[in-house]
This record gives C-alpha cells, sequence and structure tokens, in this order.
C-alpha cells in the first residue's frame, strides 16, 4: 500500500518518533497527543482496520497488544495507561492502517465509558 501514511512510516519513507521496532511491528509517537504519553502500535504489514485482520493475524494482534504495558512504562506512564483501536466510520478511524492507541501520563484520562 505505497499510499498508505502508516505504511511510508513502516518503511522509513515518511518520519516518525520510533520507541521500538521488530520484524512485524513498529511503535511511535503520535503526532498529536492527546495524553502526555500518545504511542500508536503498527502492524508493518497493511492490516486495514481491526475488521480486517484474518485469523492468521491473531498472534500478531496478541504482540501488539503485550508490548502496550511495556512501552507505556518506557515512557513513564507507570501508573496506568489507556488503549484504544478505533475501527472504521462509527469507530472514528481515521487512518485505515490499523493501529493501537496507547495513553498515559501522571493524571487520570477523562471516564469514557
Ligand atoms: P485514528 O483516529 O485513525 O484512530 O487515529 C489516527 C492517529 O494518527 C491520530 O491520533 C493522529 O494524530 C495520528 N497521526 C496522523 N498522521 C500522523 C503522522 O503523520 N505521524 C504520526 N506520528 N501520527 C499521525
Ligand atoms: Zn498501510
Amino acid at each position: 500500500m505505497s499510499d498508505c501514511l502508516f505504511c511510508r512510516i513502516a518503511k522509513g519513507e515518511i518520519p516518525s518518533n520510533k520507541v521500538y521496532e521488530d520484524e512485524e511491528i513498529l511503535a511511535f509517537k503520535d503526532i498529536h497527543p492527546k495524553a502526555p504519553v500518545h504511542l500508536l502500535i503498527i502492524p508493518k504489514k497493511h492490516i486495514a482496520t481491526l475488521s480486517d485482520a484474518q485469523a492468521e493475524d491473531a498472534p500478531l494482534l496478541g504482540r501488539m497488544l503485550a508490548l502496550a504495558p511495556r512501552l507505556a512504562a518506557d515512557q513513564g506512564a507507570t501508573d496506568g495507561f489507556r488503549t484504544i483501536i478505533n475501527t472504521g466510520r462509527v469507530g472514528g478511524q481515521e487512518v485505515y492502517h490499523l493501529h493501537l492507541h496507547v495513553l498515559g501520563g501522571n493524571a487520570p484520562l477523562p471516564a469514557m465509558l
């Protein structure tokens, strides 16, 4: 997906503030942080939305989720954080390459639910 923003970030064609990278996953700081710590964890391969993930992607999704506590703590969010995946129009997804938001900081985030 040469025209996908997060594919281009994953390939290094567009710069990002990386905080973690392995063969399958990249994590970087959100360009418009909604909290003192706001990371995006993405698969390097293009998956447009969570609804497009296949059964064989389950280990990858699990690894993305399992990275969140470690990366949040690395960034100083040591007292909790929030994970969000916006999916599709109703979910408010703006970038159509699957990403896991990790939000944290010092003060409690506003309640959502
Ligand atoms: P969504 O609404 O799709 O779940 O969230 C997309 C997120 O990507 C937003 O929080 C937005 O600030 C972030 N974002 C959009 N463009 C860029 C970019 O070029 N670089 C980085 N680091 N984040 C971006
Ligand atoms: Zn993509």
